[in-house]
């Protein structure tokens, strides 16, 4: 169970993201009219403006792109955390995401640039929405 901050539900853009969370689905988007994948989700194409997005459903397997290690985190809903990784995953579906990556006894040695990662779905104490976060495959 975590206290992390969430967006302030209804959600225009994000909505049916967070709603598929409840389900731990993770989405994304592809435009029909130039086969762009779109990520975060949005009413238009990022490439062609198109408002033609259809969702997907990623496996939930990426790559870390790049990582930092926060030592120490001020915002209450964080402070217990200690230190954690926050990371760029690449998902194997062509779309880069902000996460971290948990499930590490140490993530200032256990965290690695490249690795491959799996998506796992956080409970938050308030709400039934799920928070995607990452562990090492
Ligand atoms: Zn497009």
């Amino acid at each position: 169970m975590s206290k992390r901050p969430m967006p302030q539900f209804f959600e225009p853009d994000t909505q049916s993201f967070w709603d598929a969370t409840k389900e731990k689905k993770l989405l994304y988007q592809d435009c029909v009219d130039c086969d762009e994948v779109v990520f975060t989700p949005r009413a238009h194409c990022t490439i062609c403006g198109s408002d033609k997005l259809v969702e997907k459903e990623s496996k939930g397997e990426g790559t870390v792109y790049t990582y930092s290690v926060v030592r120490q985190n001020r915002n209450p809903a964080f402070a217990d955390l200690g230190a954690y990784a926050l990371a760029y995953i690449d998902l194997d579906e062509g779309f880069r995401m902000l996460s971290n990556v948990v499930n590490v006894e140490n993530p200032l040695t256990d965290v690695s640039i490249g690795q491959r990662v799996r998506v796992v779905f956080e409970e938050q104490e308030e709400g039934d929405y799920l928070i995607p976060l990452f562990e090492p495959i």
